[in-house]
């Protein structure tokens, strides 16, 4: 079962706060008109399709930009109702996990069997 009502509700403040400090901590561009679009979250990709976006996505680092589409995911998977679920096993991931981690789309099991094969390739 995916998380549910206040929990989920929580989840994703925390999920808007992190989106929210990716975008602003861009020096020197005009972050307000992306800021201002904030309560209609839209995926990554419908945002790139305005010019502006994609001189932001580019102007920030690989890390940030990582974080911003896993964020964005996560957001969606929340709006689909299966968030906190692993991508891969579909099983719930734990609570603990999201805390850290609001993020995560695969759970302790799945993202180890990852990076082992990872190492491996
Ligand atoms: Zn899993």
């Amino acid at each position: 079962m995916p998380l549910k009502g206040a929990k989920v509700e929580k989840f994703r403040q925390r999920l808007l706060v992190k989106r929210r400090e990716l975008m602003s901590g861009v020096r020197g561009s005009n972050v307000k008109s992306l800021e201002s679009t904030r309560d209609e979250i839209q995926d990554i990709a419908d945002q790139a399709s305005s010019a502006y976006t994609k001189e932001f996505l580019l102007s920030i680092g690989d890390t940030e930009r990582r974080m911003l589409k896993q964020v964005d995911e996560a957001l969606y998977k929340i709006r689909q109702d299966t968030y906190g679920l692993c991508e891969t096993c579909g099983e719930m991931i734990s609570e603990r996990r999201l805390e850290a981690l609001p993020f995560a789309r695969l759970c302790i099991a799945c993202q180890e069997e990852e990076e082992r094969a990872k190492v491996e390739q």
